[in-house]
């Protein structure tokens, strides 16, 4: 697959050190940023161009938000930071002894990056727990692209129901089945009702879209359980209010093209009809980090995460981060935060030693900021120490917080323009996508 001669690609000048960031998710642009004074070259490699706002994927699938408004091209946003260079490839290899980074480029030709400080912030994929199988009839929620795909089988599934005059068969089209009652699955569930009782519910002549079912399956025993119960009740009332149909408790086992088969906590299993189903239910390191892991001779875990020292180095690699969601360090969750802390402590790192301070190195202490979920209008819950919010109240905190993490004036202007237009009258207008079927 490889072709073409393995070129270098310069980092910058040769008295500088050179800074490698595999990775401009949430760990590697704060990374990149936290360098932006320090006398060292820095690239950022991706292998897209533009950094994903993941947290509103969701609004995105269900064309509340565009993909521009979600997501921020890379140049843009270090163009201004002079010792910084942006490449678009996807890390293949590392070899720590020559200390190079191997990445392909669109046309599958390879080039080598050297480095003096490595930093590694790749992100998750979706996990199918080992049935892959499943990944076609139940795309997950990571990527742009998975949230257009999911777009379009959302929209579709309606127009599919008006044109099919059989009921059962019809109903097929109407049920959307999706597993993992995280936050993610929670505020798709939420979504999905919301745009089928206000959005569209006047839009369609044959088809009443309100009768849209939402089902919500999940093995623990209420949705969100990592906000703790209180909060956690509150989301299971919220949301059968909203209509969305509760499975907790059971296993999805099977998934096909027409629906999917759970058991219960009895092993009983069940099958659902549903033409539309969404899999948010685990997520796994990217397939690159067990190419890491193996160059670097460390421990993988379950997940493919790999254990860090209390400095966020890779152990016996003390040039190589590797922070963010990839990262197994004191069973810290895979959220933004924790990504953003763990570049911005792996960035000052090297510039302290930039600086020539010879301190030990400095154990990353993380600052849980707190967690937010969205609902439906109106209605979100936040987490931050021991306060609690939901309704209302936690609507305003939830989008506040939202817009203070957005990429960019432009990006955070033109959504909160979009949301006071959707939540005063219901609209969706981001629901193109390419008809691939027709
Ligand atoms: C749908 C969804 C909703 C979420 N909601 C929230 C929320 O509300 N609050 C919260 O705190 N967290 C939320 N998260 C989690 C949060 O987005 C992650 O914790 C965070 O993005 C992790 O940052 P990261 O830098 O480790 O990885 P990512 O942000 O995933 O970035 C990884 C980057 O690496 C790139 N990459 C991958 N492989 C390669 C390769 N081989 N070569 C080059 N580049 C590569 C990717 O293109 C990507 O740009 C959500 C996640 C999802 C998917």
């Amino acid at each position: 697959m490889l072709s073409g001669e393995l070129q270098t690609v310069g980092t910058g000048s040769a008295q500088r050190s050179r800074v490698v960031i595999i990775g401009g998710g949430f760990g590697g642009m704060f990374a990149a940023r936290r360098l932006r004074h320090t006398r060292v070259d820095v690239v950022l490699l991706d292998r897209e161009t533009s950094h994903l706002f993941q947290p509103l994927l969701y609004q995105c699938a269900t064309g509340l938000l565009s993909e521009g408004q979600i997501s921020t091209p890379l140049r843009t946003m270090q163009h201004r930071q002079r010792n910084t260079k942006v490449l678009l490839g996807a890390a293949t290899g590392v070899d720590p002894a020559s200390r190079t980074v191997t990445a392909a480029r669109a046309d599958g030709t390879t080039f080598s990056l050297p480095y003096d400080y490595l930093i590694v912030a790749v992100g998750m994929r979706q996990s199918y727990f080992g049935h892959e199988e499943f990944a076609s009839f139940a795309p997950g929620m990571k990527t742009l692209e998975d949230a257009l795909t999911i777009r379009r089988r959302i929209y579709s599934a309606f127009e599919m129901a008006e044109t099919i005059a059989n009921p059962e068969e019809r109903a097929g089209w109407l049920t959307f089945a999706i597993t993992g009652a995280g936050p993610t699955g929670v505020e798709l569930a939420g979504q999905i009702r919301d745009l089928a009782t206000l959005t569209i519910a006047r839009e369609f002549r044959t088809i009443d879209p309100r009768e849209a079912r939402v089902l919500l399956f999940d093995g623990q025993d209420a949705p969100l359980s990592s906000f703790g119960r209180k909060l956690s009740s509150r989301a299971a009332r919220q949301l059968i209010k909203l209509g969305v149909e509760l499975h907790m408790g059971t296993r999805v086992v099977d998934v096909d093209g027409g629906g999917l088969t759970a058991t219960d906590g009895d092993g009983i299993a069940v099958r659902y009809p549903a033409r539309t189903v969404i899999w948010t239910a685990g997520v796994e390191a990217v397939a690159f980090v067990r190419t890491l892991a193996e160059a670097l001779d460390v421990e993988q875990d379950r997940t493919g995460r790999i254990a860090v020292n209390p400095d966020l180095t890779a152990p016996g690699h003390d040039n190589v981060w590797i922070i963010g969601d990839i990262m197994e360090r004191d069973g810290l969750p895979g959220v933004a935060e924790v990504a953003m802390q763990g570049g911005m402590h792996a960035a000052g790192e090297i510039h302290r030693r930039i600086q020539g301070q010879s301190r030990e190195p400095e154990v990353f202490r993380y600052r849980d900021l707190g967690s937010a979920a969205y609902i439906s209008r109106f209605h979100a819950l936040v987490k931050v120490g021991p306060l609690k919010l939901s309704g209302l109240v936690g609507w305003v905190f939830w989008a506040v917080i939202h817009l203070s993490f957005l990429v960019g004036i432009r990006n955070r202007l033109s959504a909160v323009t979009t949301w006071l237009f959707a939540l005063s009258r219901g609209r969706r207008m981001e629901r193109a996508f390419p008809q691939r079927d027709l």
